[in-house]
C-alpha cells in the first residue's frame, strides 16, 4: 500500500509589486520577495534603488 501523501499548504504567496512600473513579483515568502523588489529596482530603477 502506498500512502505517500503529498499535501501543499503552504501555499500563501506574497505579492510585491513596483511603485515605479507595472512589474511584480510573487514569491513564497516576504524576504523573497523584498530580495526580489531590490534586484528589480537596482536593475530597472536605479535612482529609486538608490533612495531605498
Ligand atoms: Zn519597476
Amino acid at each position: 500500500m502506498n500512502s505517500a501523501t503529498y499535501i501543499e499548504q503552504d501555499e500563501q504567496w506574497v505579492e510585491h509589486g513596483c511603485s515605479e512600473c507595472e512589474w511584480a513579483i510573487f514569491a513564497e515568502s516576504f524576504p523573497e520577495a523584498i530580495s526580489a523588489y531590490h534586484s528589480h529596482l537596482r536593475e530597472h530603477h536605479p535612482d529609486a534603488w538608490l533612495q531605498a
